[in-house]
């Protein structure tokens, strides 16, 4: 039995100064329930929690990193870069040599402006397509996410043609009223949507795999239906590749799937584990940006040194080793035999899986939109993941989120892995036994 005394004390602790104990929601373990574990260190695939705890890490801090924990280059770039002066708020080679790292690797991003934050990112996105276009209306996609910003905090209303109404208290209910949510994968749904309401729609805002409602991949045709659309309805096309943007391949999920967005949201990887974002495409939006353009944005920490030498070195690196055959391996492979444990244990899941990223649903159909994952069996993937947790691995706390790999995950790892997800699901079968 691992002890977990001290991440306890340090909850106990923070529950009393910060909300929930938490700086993020999902971290506080309330899709899973039980108390946080506190992790002190990482290194490669592994971090360890402050009562001294190994796990293999399938988190990766939410995706960024994709070279795993304090890769040595990594660490080293930032902390020169820290003993040059940690900002400046003036411009710096490194932010440059960011932003062409990044167009080259993204074909339809011409021009970049860094930020600090997805969200961040996206709500500038979003200003550049109104601006662009004289649009008011922004169509998303149920069970997608993109950031915090208030116009985006939007779930579906009653019929299609309805307005977006608040997830939460404090967003206003005109703001939500701005943005159109319709169903992942659902192109019957966007026609009518662009038919009806096209004059007004600024741009479609779609994760290009969806990672937040856990992983769900774009239906065949889905991505290049959205590009053909749009252009017909003039409302611009924005692809939110926080998450997919030099993950699923070096140049995101727009090269994979050969679509050109006209705007692309970046963060995550680009900052080598470091607070960054980013938004770029064509030139012409780009460049209604102030302070060549209207359209206002700022940030005092934009284009930060240290976070610019983290993030370029990590990409230098992707570049160079090219780890995305691999990685892409390693994830079928994990998600194959979790597949074969699932089905040996009579246990019914379904495994969506794209390159390193990945969600075991505990469903027994097929996982395609927000109304199938939301149908999940949460108590199960609950009792998964404490049983993964007691036995060394490290998932998402929440059935809704994605598994990612780094390329730190070596063959034996996986097997590790592999070992303890199969003991999971005896445990679950066994415990459903009457
Ligand atoms: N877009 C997507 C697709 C995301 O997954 C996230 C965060 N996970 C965001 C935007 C917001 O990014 P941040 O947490 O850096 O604000």
């Amino acid at each position: 039995m691992k002890s977990h005394a001290e991440s306890n004390r340090l909850m106990a602790r923070a529950e009393k100064i910060i909300p929930g104990g938490v700086n993020s929601p999902v971290r506080a373990f309330a899709g899973v329930g039980g108390s946080p574990v506190f992790l002190a260190r990482g290194q490669g695939a592994r971090v360890w929690d402050v009562d001294g705890n190994e796990y293999l890490d399938c988190v990766g801090s939410w995706g960024p990193l994709i070279l795993g924990h304090a890769r040595k280059e990594v660490v080293e770039a930032a902390c020169e870069a820290a003993h040059r002066g940690t900002t400046f708020g003036a411009p710096c080679a490194q932010e440059v040599a960011l932003a062409q790292a990044i167009t080259s690797a993204l074909p339809s991003v011409e021009q970049v402006r860094l930020v600090n934050s997805g969200t961040e990112a996206v709500m500038t996105a979003v200003r550049l397509a109104r601006a662009f276009t004289g649009r008011p209306k922004v169509v998303t996609f149920e069970g997608g996410y993109h950031g915090h910003s208030d116009g985006l905090l939007a779930r579906a209303g009653s019929g299609l043609a309805t307005l977006g109404l608040p997830v939460c208290p404090g967003v206003p209910a005109n703001w939500a009223a701005d943005t159109l949510v319709v169903p992942y994968n659902d192109l019957a749904a966007v026609h009518s949507l662009l038919e009806t309401r096209g004059r007004e729609i600024a741009c479609v805002l779609v994760e290009p795999v969806a990672g937040n409602m856990g992983v769900v991949l774009p239906q065949e045709g889905f991505l290049e239906e959205l590009r053909r659309a749009t252009l017909e309805s003039g409302s611009l096309l924005i692809f939110d590749e926080v998450i997919t943007g030099f993950r699923v391949h070096h140049g995101g999920a727009q090269t994979r799937y050969g679509i050109s967005p006209d705007l692309t949201v970046l963060g995550k990887i680009i900052g080598g584990g470091f607070p960054i974002g980013a938004v770029g495409g064509r030139r012409e939006i780009m460049q209604m940006l102030s302070p060549c353009g209207p359209v206002y944005q700022a940030g005092t920490l934009s284009g930060n040194p240290v976070a610019c030498a983290a993030g370029l070195t990590t990409l230098k690196l992707l570049a160079a080793e090219d780890p995305y055959p691999q990685l892409e391996n390693r994830g079928r492979v994990l998600a194959e035999r979790i597949r074969q444990d699932a089905s040996r244990a009579g246990v019914p899941v379904v495994v969506n899986q794209l390159a390193s990223m990945l969600t075991v649903f505990f469903h027994g159909g097929k996982v395609t939109d927000y109304q199938t994952a939301s149908t999940a069996d949460k108590g199960s993937y609950a009792e998964f993941f404490h049983a993964l947790l007691a036995g060394g691995v490290y998932l998402p706390p929440s059935q809704w989120e994605a598994m990612f790999l780094s390329a730190a995950h070596t063959d034996d790892d996986i097997q590790l892995i592999g070992q303890a997800v199969d003991q999971a699901f005896q445990d679950l079968a066994a415990h459903r036994q009457p």
